[in-house]
């Protein structure tokens, strides 16, 4: 009886240790490119290590070429040949087609928060070329009235922009790469995806868990002290975006201005908040909304939240004065960093 245990036993053991695949641990690669302004760095974890530097490949050149066609200052680009096109219609390539009616999409669900046409008002203020001014009133009355994203037109790969309008994917490019790259992971790695793209400062997107099905943990910055995190995220197949008024600013006589603008007056959005993230399977998304978001501020970032459970985001707030916000969805995935233990977190539910 005791010998019939202990076989059934060591037969249970020796299954869990092939299922878990103990006879070959993941090894940790670690990447860098540069693209979209920004360091990008891949982290796979992979069982066959041959096929990492082919995967390595595919996406620092795919990153390149989609940063070509969406970027708003090279001269080819896609985007660039369409706010040269001086009303008449351009033919743009699908990564470009595609990028655009995604953001188009996320323009209209959050009724022009977000406005890809806000370009001329984020170069006015020189974030573009990083010769920062403050424009008139008289100037950013001008400016707003020309942001309209509804008046661009997209048919298939056909793009038409009003005469003196121009388009800027800033806020949503990254996020469009990550999704993208996400993508090219789980093709390469079937059903061993393991891996963290992360973007930049503020796009970041977790493929698969850590080895041994861990979450990875993210932090969020701190807006007030932007070298520290106040809290840590777990994400597992999930992405998760950050936009503050930290991230890009200048200083004139004492008054700070950032880069994400309010498209309804062409400043700086001053809504109370410091900073939001976003959590959601779609990169894209958490990019976009994480802009959008920022610019309507709490109370109507919440009402958003609440009235679009089909977009399944979750997201977190911290205003000016430093109040965390986080919505409900994000129980047991959100903790506050070591040093933060004592704030409080107000839960939206
Ligand atoms: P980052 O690009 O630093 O991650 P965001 O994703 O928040 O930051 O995008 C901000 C960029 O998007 C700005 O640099 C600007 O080019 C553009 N932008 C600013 N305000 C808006 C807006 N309301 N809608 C769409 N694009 C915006
Ligand atoms: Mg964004």
């Amino acid at each position: 009886m005791k010998r019939r245990i202990l076989c059934a036993l060591l037969t249970l053991i020796l299954c869990a240790c092939a299922l878990s695949g103990c006879k070959e641990q993941p090894e940790l690669r670690e990447f860098t490119t540069f693209a979209m302004d920004t360091a990008i760095n891949f982290t796979f974890y992979c069982e066959d290590g041959s096929r990492t530097g082919q995967a390595y490949t595919t996406m620092a050149n795919g990153l390149s070429d989609l940063d070509s066609l969406l970027s708003v200052t090279g001269e080819d680009s896609d985007v660039s040949r369409v706010n040269r096109s001086a009303g008449q219609p351009v033919e743009v390539g699908d990564w470009a087609a595609l990028a655009l009616s995604q953001a188009l999409e996320l323009c209209a669900v959050t009724d022009g928060a977000l406005d890809i046409t806000a370009y001329p008002a984020v170069k006015a203020w020189g974030f573009t070329q990083e010769e920062h001014r403050v424009p008139s009133e008289e100037e950013l009355a001008e400016l707003a009235a020309k942001i309209d994203y509804s008046a661009v037109k997209l048919k298939g790969n056909t793009i038409t922009l009003p005469e003196g309008m121009e388009i800027d994917l800033g806020a949503v490019a990254k996020g469009f790469a990550g999704d993208w790259l996400a993508q090219q992971v789980r093709n390469i790695y079937p059903g061993k995806d393991s891996a963290l793209l992360d973007l930049g400062q503020s796009t970041i997107v977790a493929v698969g868990s850590k080895p041994g099905g861990k979450p990875w943990r993210i932090g969020i910055v701190d807006p007030a002290r932007p070298g520290s995190y106040f809290a840590v995220v777990e994400l597992e197949d999930m992405a998760m975006g950050t936009s503050g008024g930290y991230q890009r600013y200048f200083e004139r006589d004492g008054v700070t201005y950032w880069h994400i603008l309010d498209p309804d007056t062409a400043a700086p959005a001053r809504s109370g908040l410091s900073s939001v993230t976003v959590v959601s399977p779609s990169a894209l998304l958490c990019d976009g909304l994480s802009t959008a978001l920022f610019v309507m501020g709490l109370e109507e970032g919440t009402a958003f939240w609440e009235n679009h459970p089909e977009l399944e985001f979750e997201a977190v707030f911290v205003t000016e004065d430093g109040e965390i916000y986080r919505t409900a969805g994000l129980e047991g995935r959100f903790f506050l960093a070591e040093g933060y233990e004592d704030r409080e977190v107000t839960v939206l539910e």
